[in-house]
């Protein structure tokens, strides 16, 4: 069989060679029974096992993770699901057949809506429609993944990528996707290499066996010759040399060739990526996204639920700097009965700090709890998506309030110093005029506003690159106000964690970078290498 290579875009960083495991929608076919109570009674079947199987996963899981499934569970709980199913399946029409008719008019259904939101269940409904033809026909698709596989397919579900364990290796090999996508993140946050936009996996004849996956360089070997194996083998013990390394200097202070020192923060999207972590991995925290508590199955948190938790994650730091970001919902993170729906472009609608200025009931809620909280440590808070210095200045208004009336109740609090997050390019273009205490460099968002690229358009993820020169130019230019402002200035989109770009951000002036505990490793190991 002769060598293929495939070249696409690289999702999540990594190598990876292992048996190939073909994920397509094609399943084995079954054999249909001709009465249609026996074809009922399978599907039935077939929807509690697929039920039970995720709701087996959630007892692993926690977090935003969880709730995605905890959806699919709900969605399979509902009978209405499969009701337009069971009708034709007592018309003569096979289980099989039935589900994936029923299930494609409600994908269409979802992915023809108004609202962001629904658009984007499209993809759990996808899964689910997937897992329960899986049990109708006795094929497992999930437990077909073996650990250390390299999995092939158009896309794959989040549920899919959840229910395989990634610590023992395996990488993810795909003809569509996008970097940005759902399951990008949780590759990159699980280490396990991706690479996606590979086009058509077509073979003539038998699938290939083997595959090797470069998810820095963003290519696949499919049935590699001994030699490109052999290559490719030392490749990967050399960098597992070089990760040892790295994790033996995981706790020690960041410092570049030339001995400039710089300060590595973490990013924290819920209070759990803590969890069995050594503070002495970082020099304080960078970025909270509060968004976690605000997601549509846990509610509005209330002051209390939120401070307690505000504490929990200053006091983990022991006194090291924690930069909570106030809730920045709207764009590709919509909050059923928070964002508004409908909106043609969420990207540039009522989000981050447009949305807490619009609802003060909610914000001052926040803002109470943060002020409560800086009792308990060094917390910085920074307002997301802010265009205009007339933003910063009505929240700082409101902040000034909270603390009064809370003191007036005697309650103890501070008032924590209040920065912004620079991602639209116009607070990048003029961050002198903002009365900011510090600026943190939202990469995601400056890319895509600065390259009219959405960050979650695979099609587009080729121009959505944070090294553009103009990115580049507007990160040196916030660094160069914060310089004349002197205040803090750091990054922590996800291009802080691309060593690929470590050399040029660091010298835009930046020195400090916060970015996913499971990256500050290699992070720390780039930086040694800057400037030797
Ligand atoms: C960013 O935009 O770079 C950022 C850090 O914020 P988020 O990814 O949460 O929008
Ligand atoms: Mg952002």
């Amino acid at each position: 069989m002769t060598e293929i290579h495939l070249t696409g875009r690289a999702a999540s960083p990594g190598l990876a060679i292992g048996p190939v495991t073909m994920l397509t929608a094609s399943v084995v076919r079954r054999t249909a029974s001709d009465d249609p109570a026996q074809e009922a009674a399978a599907l039935r079947a077939a929807i509690e096992g697929a039920r039970a199987e995720i709701a087996g996963l959630i007892e692993r899981l926690q977090g935003e993770v969880a709730d995605i499934l905890e959806f699919q569970v709900a969605m399979l709980e509902d009978d209405a699901l499969a009701d337009a199913a069971y009708e034709v399946i007592s018309a003569g029409i096979t289980a099989d057949h039935a589900w994936r008719l029923a299930l494609d008019v409600e994908i269409e259904g979802y992915r023809a809506a108004e609202d962001e939101y629904f658009r984007a269940r499209a993809a759990d409904i996808v899964d689910i429609r997937d897992r329960v033809l899986a049990h109708l026909s006795g094929v497992d698709t999930v437990a077909r993944i073996t650990d250390g596989s390299i999995v092939a397919a158009d896309d794959i579900t989040p549920s899919a990528f959840l229910a395989a364990d990634w610590t023992r290796g395996g990488a993810i090999a795909l003809a569509g996707g996008s970097p940005s996508s759902h399951v990008a993140m949780l590759a990159r946050a699980r280490g396990a290499p991706m690479v996606v936009g590979l086009g058509p996996l077509s073979w003539n004849g038998q699938p290939p066996a083997l595959a090797l996956v470069d998810g820095d360089a963003g290519t696949v070997i499919f049935n590699p010759e001994p030699e490109t194996r052999r290559q490719f083998e030392q490749r990967i013990a050399a960098a597992n040399a070089a990760l040892a390394a790295a994790e033996a200097g995981r706790a020690t202070p960041a410092y570049t060739a030339d001995r400039r020192r710089i300060a590595v923060l973490l990013n924290v999207t819920a209070p759990e990526d803590l969890a069995s972590l050594d503070p002495a991995i970082c020099d304080g925290i960078g970025l909270v996204r509060t968004e976690f508590l605000f997601e549509a199955s846990h509610g509005l948190p209330d002051e209390d639920t939120q401070y307690v938790i505000y504490r929990r994650i200053l006091e983990w730091a022991e006194g090291r700097p924690v930069t909570i970001r106030t809730l920045d919902a709207g764009g590709d993170k919509p909050i059923a009965g928070l964002t508004v729906d409908g909106e043609s472009n969420p990207f540039l609608g009522l989000r981050g700090i447009r949305l807490s200025l619009a609802r003060p009931e909610i914000f001052r809620v926040q803002l109470r709890a943060l002020a409560r909280a800086a009792v308990h440590g060094v917390l910085k808070v920074m307002l997301p998506m802010i265009a205009i210095p007339s933003e910063l200045d009505r929240a700082g208004a409101m902040l000034d309030e909270e603390v009064a009336a809370l003191r007036a109740k005697g309650i103890a609090c501070a008032r924590p110093p209040l920065g912004i997050m620079v991602e639209v390019p116009a607070a990048a273009l003029c961050a002198e005029d903002f009365g900011a205490a510090f600026y943190s460099i939202g990469s995601n968002d400056l890319t895509q506003y600065t390259m009219a690229a959405a960050r979650d358009i695979g099609a587009v993820a080729d121009l959505n690159d944070a090294g553009n020169p103009a990115v580049l130019a507007l990160i040196a230019r916030t660094v160069e106000a914060a310089r004349k402002r002197d205040v803090e200035v750091s990054l922590c989109g996800d291009a802080a964690a691309d060593t690929r770009l470590t050399t040029a951000l660091l010298a835009t002036g930046l020195r400090t970078l916060s970015v996913a505990p499971l990256t500050v490793a290699r992070l720390k190991a780039a930086i040694a290498k800057v400037g030797s």
